[in-house]
């Protein structure tokens, strides 16, 4: 549905409001490139440029009550989609809807390819912007290999490895390279739940003629995420037909899993079997250097200046995964441009990095408080709560509140003298020194390392 007048009054509104009240800087940055999609009811969707945009956007609903008010004489919620999220199809489709006039004068060079559908390929994921290293060198060889010889030596090919790690990257570089070796060459990437979805749709709407022309009549069928497969008998029978028979014609098939195929429970063994056809190969977390070289790669594009210094820095901070690596340098950018940084020290870094590490962590946890972690922690080494905040001080219970202290401070940032506060009015040093007792002992101790682990994952359902 196009939009409205008064919804493009209420979104003017919006803008005009925050510039009044923000930095040019953060408002050229985070607020200005937001656009409205759709107002339906007292709902509005809105889409930012990525998930960084859309954190800060979550925290501006007085801004979009006061608009909406004025504009419409009541509440807006509003909801986010980040383009982070998006995949090409729905992206098109959302600007469709607030731009219905430019759509057709859209030109794509996919829709002029002869496609009775959309490949639903992500442009921006190339084997040029992939940065190879140790942990990913055979899967890229493997990938590469099969643009060139299809349907051959590695059929299917099953690629693993845990979240952020470049698995939807290098599906979609194999698409892109796929189809600029082949043009006709009939491409779908797609999650498994984009498979189930579009089978369901189908069935629905007795339209199964449609989708087995679509997913059988492939050369190259990417499947993202095959674990979060749906156990449905239809849908996984559907699939192990289309397998066999695209596999049976020589397309060709490449997976991505959190895990081995091995360890997909939720799939029959015959399906399991046959991902182990061809090739299984396993990608992990990049090693340092590998790291230092993709913040090299995406530093160069952001107009600063990053000394080699604070890439290592930032290389050495983030070993979890590579969004969150990038999602690191976004941010000490970002901060750099906010302050008209041009030359980004690892001081500088290092403090933007702060800033982002305690403030992302009390904005995903808004609903933890610190009663909850009291309890969690008492519940865990089986204590009463009364024993953590009271006088006592056996060894056990010591331990307990100081691990209680320590992840109240961790996870809500909380200020010590709060802190002792609440803790029978604990003086400040105590706290201190609590948090440095449990920050040493998990590195020399394994037992406490786990039960800070285990109390977080508690914490964080
Ligand atoms: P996954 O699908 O495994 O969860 P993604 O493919 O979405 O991970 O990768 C997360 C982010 O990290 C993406 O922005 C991707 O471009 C980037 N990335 C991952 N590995 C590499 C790499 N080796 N070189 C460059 N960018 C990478
Ligand atoms: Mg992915």
């Amino acid at each position: 549905m196009p939009l409205k007048d008064i919804d493009k009054r209420f979104w003017k509104r919006v803008k005009e409001l925050a510039k009044s009240n923000m930095k040019d800087t953060t408002y050229d940055y985070l607020i200005a490139p937001a656009q409205l999609i759709s107002v339906t009811g007292n709902n509005a969707k809105v889409l930012v440029d990525s998930n960084f945009h859309k954190d800060y956007w979550r925290r501006q609903q007085d801004l979009v009550t006061t608009a909406s008010l004025e504009i419409y004489g009541d509440i807006i919620n509003y909801q986010l989609l980040s383009k982070d999220e998006l995949n090409e199809k729905d992206f098109k489709e959302l600007n469709k809807l607030s731009n219905p006039s430019s759509s057709s004068t859209n030109s794509d060079d996919e829709d002029s390819a002869p496609f009775p559908f959309k490949s639903n390929l992500l442009k921006k994921y190339t084997f040029d912007n992939f940065i190879e290293g140790d942990q990913n060198r055979m899967t890229l060889a493997a990938a590469i290999t099969i643009t060139d010889d299809p349907g051959n030596l590695y059929n299917p090919l099953f690629i693993f490895g845990g979240a952020g790690l470049g698995k939807t990257h290098l599906l979609n570089a194999i698409g892109n390279e796929f189809h600029k070796k082949r043009p006709r060459a009939r491409i779908i990437y797609t999650s498994s739940e984009g498979f189930v979805t579009d089978y369901v749709n189908a069935s629905r709407k007795k339209q199964m003629e449609n989708f087995v022309a679509k997913y059988r009549n492939l050369d190259l069928l990417l499947l993202d995420d095959v674990q979060f497969f749906s156990d449905k008998e239809g849908t996984k029978n559907e699939f192990f037909s289309t397998f066999n028979e695209l596999h049976e014609k020589g397309a060709q098939i490449v997976l991505t899993s959190d895990r081995p195929p091995n360890e997909l429970d939720n799939l029959e063994e015959r399906l399991v079997s046959r991902f182990s056809w061809g090739l299984t190969t396993n990608i992990t977390m990049p090693d340092f250097e590998t790291r230092m070289a993709i913040l090299m790669n995406k530093a160069e594009k952001s107009g600063l200046v990053f000394p080699d210094e604070t890439i290592s820095y930032i290389a050495g901070q983030i070993n979890s995964n590579v969004r969150e690596l990038e999602g690191a340098l976004n941010q000490v950018e970002f901060a750099a441009k906010m302050e008209k940084v041009a030359v980004v020290d690892t001081t500088f870094a290092e403090k933007a990095l702060d800033t982002m590490r305690s403030s992302n962590y009390r904005q995903h946890k808004s609903n933890l408080t610190i009663t909850k972690i009291k309890d969690e922690v008492a519940r865990y080494y089986h204590l009463p709560v009364s024993d953590l905040t009271g006088p006592k001080r056996l060894k056990e219970i010591a331990f307990a509140r100081q691990v209680a202290m320590y992840l109240i401070r961790e996870l809500l940032g909380t200020s010590l003298p709060a802190i002792g506060n609440e803790f029978g009015k604990r003086d400040h040093t105590t706290v201190i020194y609590a948090v440095r007792v449990i920050t040493d002992k998990m590195k020399s101790d394994n037992d406490t390392q786990r039960d800070i682990d285990n109390l977080k994952r508690k914490l964080d359902n």
